[in-house]
């Protein structure tokens, strides 16, 4: 029996389990997907917000302001690239009474570090902005962050420590069975004391399995485009600069990233399909559209993919949905759409504070330590690459050249506490693939890699989810022909 069970292993539940790994807790995440942090958590903006933007009172606000302050600590703990490069709302001379409400916002949701910045003040830190802007709201706790990276580093600390995780387990019941729940898949049933529901998109649909004919809430997806560039684009802006929020939301943005490419957007269009997370022609034109009023001059002929993803919008209902349920012991954390990321550092803290209120001890679990995620090769100074080198010699062999990657970090990202199992996965351990070429170049090779150390054959080999599989047979002339 567990005392907790989560399911989803995005950033909400990782973070989540990170928490409770820190105490003598019977923990389990169970994930439907083949790798953690695989759905909305890797297709967002990448931004740790300020906290001016959620309405004054509302647990969005609260935690995504714990959640900012919380970065600043862990990233570097945790060797997440994050960079505190500060955000900027900008706007033209119809926009000042907004951006002063913001600000009046951010005060009082108790963001610090923040300024109103106007005329020649604004275009000395971003010379490449439209001439019109005339006021801007300059946050200088905002910063970027690679999302993916800081969910592997919860979840991979939170299995280093204690807790379980089951990949490949897409839940399909769960039964509030006397005192405890029983959570199946189709070949397992786990038993446990407690379940915090963290399926983002997913969140409605497994709250109804245990509230059997009761009402519960209804998500929609909003799916939000993107364009992403080279690092050459990258450098026209310093800071990540939204325009003046309307009723659609924060709008199209322009911010450098962690890894210093550009992106661009996103839009918001409510959809049916949970699974869509296609781009259309549509909506990058939209956002294209929207960024002229940002920045003139984007190339995108720098554009280096696009791609897009689902916030988790409650239908009638504006801010996280995070407690105890109708159910006892069932908690939700739901729709945890934007600024989810940037709070999610905070979603373990307040999940604890419910759980402890709901009667489950915590004591602390003194073997409980941070283990960091591997530094890059292309962060490493010379004398780490030369001891490197001399440890392993696949960390002298470059396979992924637009990002640096050796053939040494895509070995160790099938190793790791929790292992790559696709092409993707690896590209979220190590970077490899997702530079300009974007896998075109060392996608042969890793595969060729993954099948040599995992002793797999060629068709065997994922590029993401299941089903993905790259190669699909082999051509009359291969090797695996029958008779040679
Ligand atoms: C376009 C866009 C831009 C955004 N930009 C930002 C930003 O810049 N800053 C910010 O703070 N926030 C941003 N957000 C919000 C942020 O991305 C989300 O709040 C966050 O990623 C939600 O994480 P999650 O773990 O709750 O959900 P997810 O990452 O979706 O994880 C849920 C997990 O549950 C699993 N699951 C679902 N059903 C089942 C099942 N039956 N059994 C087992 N597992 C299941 C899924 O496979 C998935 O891995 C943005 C969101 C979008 C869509």
């Amino acid at each position: 029996m567990y005392d907790v069970i989560i399911i989803g292993g995005g950033i909400t539940g990782s973070s989540i389990a990170y928490e409770f790994s820190k105490y003598n807790l019977k923990v389990a995440m169970v994930e439907a997907s083949n790798d953690v942090g695989a759905s909305t958590t890797k297709a967002n903006s990448g931004i740790v917000h300020a906290g001016y933007d959620p309405k004054p009172g509302t647990l969005m606000a609260k935690l995504n302001v714990e959640g900012s302050k919380m970065y600043k600590e862990l990233a570097p703990k945790f060797n997440v690239h994050y960079s505190n490069i500060g955000s900027l709302v900008i706007g033209k001379k119809s926009d000042e009474d907004k951006i002063l409400e913001l600000y009046n916002r951010g005060l009082e949701n108790g963001v610090s570090d923040m300024s109103i910045l106007r005329g020649e003040e604004i275009f000395k830190l971003e010379p490449n902005l439209n001439k019109d802007i005339t006021i801007a709201l300059l946050a200088k706790s905002a910063a970027v962050v690679s999302p993916w990276e800081m969910c592997l580093a919860f979840s991979e600390n939170a299995v280093r420590n204690g807790v379980e995780l089951f990949l490949s387990f897409k839940v399909t019941n769960v039964t509030k069975v006397n005192d405890y729940f029983t959570v199946e898949s189709k070949d397992k049933v786990l038993k446990t004391k407690f379940v915090i529901n963290c399926a983002g998109v997913y969140a409605d649909e497994i709250y109804n399995m245990v509230l059997k004919d009761q009402k519960g809430f209804k998500i929609v997806p909003v799916k939000g485009d993107y364009y992403l560039l080279d690092k050459e684009e990258g450098k026209l802006v310093n800071h990540i600069i939204f325009q003046t929020p309307s009723s659609l939301g924060k709008g199209v943005l322009v911010s450098k990233t962690c890894h210093g490419n550009l992106i661009v957007g996103p839009n918001a269009k409510e959809i049916m399909d949970k699974e869509d997370v296609g781009v259309d022609q549509e909506s990058l034109d939209y956002i294209k559209k929207m960024a002229k009023n940002t920045l003139e001059n984007i190339n995108y002929r720098n554009n280096i993919r696009n791609f897009a993803g689902l916030r988790a919008k409650i239908l009638d209902y504006d801010d996280f949905l995070i407690g105890d349920s109708l159910v006892s012991g069932f908690i939700n954390f739901a729709g945890i759409k934007s600024p989810g990321l940037s709070a999610a550092p905070a979603f373990g803290p307040y999940a604890k504070r419910i759980l402890m209120f709901l009667g489950l001890p915590f004591e602390l679990n003194n073997k409980f330590k941070i283990t960091p995620l591997p530094k890059f090769f292309k962060d490493m100074t010379k004398e780490e690459i030369d001891s490197k080198i001399k440890e392993n010699e696949l960390y002298g062999r470059i396979i992924c050249r637009c990002e640096t990657v050796s053939e040494g970090e895509i070995v160790d990202s099938l190793k790791r506490p929790i292992p790559a199992l696709s092409i993707d996965a690896i590209k979220r351990r190590c970077n490899a693939g997702m530079g300009r070429c974007q896998g075109g170049f060392c996608g042969p090779k890793i595969l060729e890699i993954m099948t040599r150390e995992l002793n797999l054959e060629p068709k065997d080999i994922l590029q993401d989810k299941e089903g993905t599989n790259i190669v699909l047979d082999y051509t009359k002339g291969g090797i695996h022909h029958e008779g040679i």
